[in-house]
């Protein structure tokens, strides 16, 4: 057993991930840079939200987020991912970590759209799609956790603050405390016109 003892460490362990081979822009396939999900999954462990929980990551891309969970000794993660591309990746992703020597929980993979996903857990971790190719394409996500879920953690683009604590209000949970993140977006995909561009970005926590 290799535990994990501080988010430096997190943080080292996940930029070893594999990232989106061919991102594809409709669904807005962005792996979250592995600074910002090690500090995001530190916040989950901090309050208490990782340790023997049962979690759902949707939107799991290549699984950094539900790993980051496993890491930090979530009992269940469910990946939950409409591209299948996306899940071999995260896939072997899981397999590196345990070949690495990690002892993990157990690990669902699903490849299907998050709408359709319908197991109660603990804790959602997601960070969804921002909109910027279909508007308010996180209105889904945040629907769905805010039905699993009885603890939720979203990323969102910071601008879309009144639409996100809106969707809250009308699913009974409450904004329990947020964090800004601001990081530039590298531009892996050929529409972005500047090389970088920096996003800012929030990390709500949603209780019921
Ligand atoms: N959570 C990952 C990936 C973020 S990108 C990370 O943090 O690195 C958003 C992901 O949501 C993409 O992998 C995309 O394929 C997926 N996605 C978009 N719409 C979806 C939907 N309706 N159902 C399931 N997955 C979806």
């Amino acid at each position: 057993m290799k535990p994990i003892t501080s988010k430096k460490t997190l943080a080292r362990v996940l930029q070893q991930l594999k990232g989106f081979e061919k991102p594809k822009i409709r669904l807005e396939q962005y792996m979250t840079e592995p600074e910002v999900a090690a500090d995001v999954l530190w916040e989950c462990y901090m309050q208490g939200d990782t340790v023997d929980k049962t979690v759902a990551d949707l939107g799991a891309g290549t699984g950094i987020l539900g790993l980051g969970m496993l890491l930090l000794d979530a009992s269940k993660v469910f990946f939950v991912e409409q591209d299948a591309e996306a899940i071999a990746i995260a896939k072997s992703n899981l397999a590196l970590l345990e070949e690495e020597g990690y002892e993990l929980g157990e690990a669902v993979f699903i490849v299907d759209k998050v709408e359709n996903f319908n197991e109660s857990v603990d804790v959602v971790v997601q960070n969804p799609p921002f909109g910027t190719k279909e508007k308010h394409a996180d209105k889904v996500f945040l629907e769905r956790a805010f039905i699993v879920g009885k603890v939720v953690y979203s990323l969102h683009k910071t601008a879309t603050k009144a639409f996100v604590e809106a969707i809250t209000k009308d699913h009974e949970f409450s904004v329990d405390r947020y964090k800004n993140y601001s990081y530039p977006l590298k531009a892996s995909f050929s529409h972005h016109r500047r090389a970088v561009e920096l996003i800012l970005v929030t990390l709500w926590r949603f209780v019921k």
